[in-house]
């Protein structure tokens, strides 16, 4: 057998956009109405690969700008050869934040080439650590009434969700007490068994943070995401030892450098596949996650996340994130099911298994 692969022949983007359930969702910072798809397909010997970032239409546009012209003719196969010259383009307009998505959504699609060209599940090509990815139920916005937080909830409990995710720290919290409040609503909704986490999104004070962590403590909260700035390495260190309930950041890591400045401080490791530089950034950050004695945790995208997470010895869980878990069965087929509370990665077909829905023609955005 060969060690070369075919030469890289084509990318296409797509571009989409799938307006929120409920309108506007709101978390501790940001408002949001709708979440844009930037889709990459690759080709190369008669296959195709496909890959996704939940990013802005500037991806898009970086992608046809800056790294198109330097995929074509690039062997399928030698993907660190192509990430590395992709990484290098961006230099001087800025390699993390969005050069980054969409590197990663360009760097998922050729994953997925590489697989279909060997006619492997990602699983098989990436090795497998487990054969299913526990996940978390994650949404519980700022915003939503109590019959709409009660729908979440028995969402996630018939997927067999153990344990479950609401923001808190409205208007940058402008109001801990009734964020409290939310959280012991989810405990009664949710019953005594599940594991209970939060999201502030940074939008508390240090002080704040503090507080409102030691009465989640008292609730037996076990995962505070974002208590305050990811920015804030000393923050986060001091909460971490003031606080019982585990300590979690990473969704905007970019790259190795920020994932090991973040790891000293936290107890999970958040890692993005659609913002870290695809499974290739996700795998090696994992790494270092691993080499500093740390959980890892895929953040939102869980379609995406299921064949990597299945491959890291350290990961504890994926994000199944309801905006998601809602618009991927309408972009693709061939989403992973979550069956008792796991996601059940391709099984036998090749690559990560999905491919875009012509219907999904519906939510193109030019
Ligand atoms: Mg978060």
């Amino acid at each position: 057998m060969t060690l070369d692969g075919p030469p890289i022949e084509e990318l296409r983007l797509d571009c989409y956009r799938f307006p929120t359930e409920q309108q506007p969702e709101q978390d501790g910072t940001h408002r949001w109405q709708a979440t844009t798809v930037v889709a990459v397909t690759l080709s190369a010997g008669g296959r195709t690969g496909l890959g996704w970032a939940y990013s802005s239409t500037a991806a898009a546009t970086l992608i046809s700008d800056q790294l198109a012209e330097l995929l074509r003719g690039r062997d399928a196969f030698d993907i660190p050869a192509g990430w590395a010259a992709m990484h290098g383009a961006v230099r001087n307009i800025g390699n993390r934040g969005l050069a980054m998505q969409a590197i990663s959504a360009v760097d998922i699609a050729w994953w997925d080439l590489k697989a279909r060209l060997l006619d492997v599940p990602l699983t098989g090509l990436f090795g497998r650590s487990r054969e299913t990815v526990p996940v978390y139920g994650s949404g519980g916005f700022t915003n939503l009434t109590d019959d709409q937080l009660r729908s979440q909830v028995d969402e996630w409990s018939a997927a067999g969700c153990r344990a479950m995710k609401i923001k808190i720290g409205e208007r940058w919290g402008a109001d801990p007490d009734r964020d409290l409040a939310r959280v012991r609503r989810l405990r009664e909704l949710a019953g005594p068994q599940v594991g209970l986490m939060v999201d502030a999104n940074g939008g508390y004070s240090i002080g704040q943070a503090r507080r409102v962590g030691q009465v989640l403590d008292e609730y037996g909260v076990i995962w505070f995401e974002e208590p305050v700035s990811s920015d804030d390495l000393t923050g986060l260190a001091g909460l971490r030892s003031a606080l019982r309930c585990d300590i979690a950041a990473g969704e905007y890591v970019s790259d190795g450098y920020e994932a090991a400045r973040l790891l000293p401080v936290l107890d999970c490791l958040q890692l993005d596949v659609t913002r870290c530089g695809g499974y290739t950034g996700w795998l090696r950050w994992s790494a270092l996650a691993l080499a500093a004695n740390r959980e890892v945790s895929g953040h939102c995208a869980p379609s995406l996340h299921a064949s990597v997470a299945a491959a890291v010895p350290n990961l504890r869980h994926v994000e199944w994130f309801i905006d998601h878990a809602r618009l991927e069965p309408l972009l693709v087929d061939g989403c992973p099911p979550v069956v008792d509370g796991a996601l059940r990665p391709a099984g036998d077909r090749p690559g990560h298994g999905m491919t875009l829905r012509p219907e999904a023609d519906r939510w193109r955005i030019d």
